[in-house]
C-alpha cells in the first residue's frame, strides 16, 4: 500500500513538469482523483495536484478547438460549443460519464489518460479525430490513434503529463452519433459507439466508426467506414457496415456480458448510429 508523504501545488506547468520528472516514478499527477485515490501505486510518495495550474477551459486554436486537461466532464458536458459540433456527440458522452457528483470531479486529462473499459470519452475523442497534447521537457501533439494504439500509461515518457485535448473544427458539413448502451443511468457502458460523417454533397467524405468498453481500449472500426466513405450510402450500405463491425473485433466477455451478446449489440448499435447521422 501506497503511503503519501508530499502533496504538491505547483502553480506552473514548468514546476509540475519538474517535479515530475525530479521524483520519477514515485510522484503521480492529481487530476480529478476519483480513480487515483482508489489505487495509489505502491512507489508513489508524492502527488502533483494540478488543480492551480489554470489548465482549465475551452479555446480557440485555429483550426481545432482545446479542451484544457483539468476541465471537468460537468464543464465539457455544458460546453456550447461541442453541444451543438458533430451533433453535440462530446457534449453528449460527457453528461453520460459516472453520477452529478463524479462529472463535477473527473477531469477530461484524467479520462483521456486513464482509460478503462468503462471510460466514455476516449471512443469519441477517437471518432472525432481529437489529438493529445502532452508536455514534458517538450510539448507533443499525438493523434489519437496512435495515443490508444496502447495504454497512455505506456506511450508517455517519464515526466509528461497530458495538457490538452484537441478537436479539429469541422471543414463543411459534418455530423455525428453517440450512444452508451447500459442497464441503467449509472451504469458502466456494455458498448459506446460514436460514428462521425463529414460530407460534401450527399456523398460521405471521410467516416469515423469508434467503439468502446468492448476491447481494453476504445477502437476504430475501419472495415465498417469502408462501406459508407465515397458515397451517398444506401440502407444496404450501413446494414452492411454494422456486420462488418461487428464481425472486426473479439469484443471482451465479463460475467455481464458474453461475446456473442456484445457482437449483436454492435450489430445494432452502429446501425442505430450510422442511420441517426445518414438519415
Ligand atoms: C464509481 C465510479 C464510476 C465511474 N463511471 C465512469 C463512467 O461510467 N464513464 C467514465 O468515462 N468514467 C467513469 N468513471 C471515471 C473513471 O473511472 C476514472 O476514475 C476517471 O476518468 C479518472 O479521471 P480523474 O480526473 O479523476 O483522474 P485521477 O483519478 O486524478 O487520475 C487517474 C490517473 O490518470 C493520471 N492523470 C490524471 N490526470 C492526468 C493528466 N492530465 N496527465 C497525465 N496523467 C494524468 C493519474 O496520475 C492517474 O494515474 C467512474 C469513476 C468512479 C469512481
Amino acid at each position: 500500500m501506497a503511503t503519501i508523504k508530499y502533496f504538491e501545488r505547483p502553480k506552473t506547468l514548468e514546476e509540475a513538469v519538474a517535479l515530475l520528472q525530479d521524483r520519477r516514478g514515485e510522484a503521480a499527477v492529481l487530476g480529478g482523483g476519483t480513480s487515483l485515490t482508489l489505487r495509489v501505486p505502491p512507489a508513489v510518495d508524492t502527488l502533483v495536484d494540478l488543480s492551480a495550474l489554470g489548465l482549465t477551459g475551452i479555446e480557440d486554436r485555429g483550426d481545432s478547438t482545446a479542451i484544457l486537461a483539468c476541465t471537468t466532464v460537468a464543464e465539457l458536458a455544458a460546453s456550447r460549443v461541442f453541444q451543438d459540433r458533430y451533433g453535440g456527440i462530446l457534449a453528449r458522452a460527457a453528461d453520460q460519464v459516472a453520477s452529478a457528483p463524479l462529472r463535477n470531479m473527473i477531469t477530461v486529462g484524467g479520462n483521456a489518460f486513464a482509460v478503462f473499459p468503462w471510460s466514455d470519452l476516449p471512443s469519441v475523442f477517437l471518432a472525432l479525430d481529437a489529438s493529445v497534447v502532452v508536455t514534458g521537457r517538450q510539448q507533443r501533439v499525438i493523434p489519437i490513434g496512435e495515443f490508444y494504439a496502447q495504454h497512455p500509461r505506456i506511450s508517455l515518457r517519464a515526466g509528461e503529463l497530458v495538457t490538452e485535448v484537441r478537436v479539429p473544427k469541422p471543414v463543411g458539413r459534418a455530423d455525428g452519433s453517440f450512444v452508451k448502451v447500459t442497464k441503467t443511468r449509472f451504469d458502466y457502458a456494455a458498448l459506446s459507439v460514436a460514428v462521425v460523417c463529414h460530407f460534401a454533397g450527399s456523398q460521405v467524405q471521410h467516416c469515423t466508426v469508434a467503439l468502446g468498453s468492448v476491447r481494453p481500449l476504445p477502437i476504430r472500426v475501419s472495415q465498417a467506414e469502408e462501406e459508407i466513405v465515397g458515397k451517398a450510402p444506401t440502407k444496404e450500405d450501413i446494414i452492411r457496415a454494422a456486420a462488418r463491425a461487428s464481425g472486426a473485433i473479439d469484443p471482451s466477455q465479463d460475467f455481464r456480458y458474453s461475446q456473442d451478446y456484445r457482437r449483436q449489440l454492435i450489430k445494432v448499435w452502429v446501425k442505430r448510429c450510422l442511420h441517426e447521422v445518414l438519415g
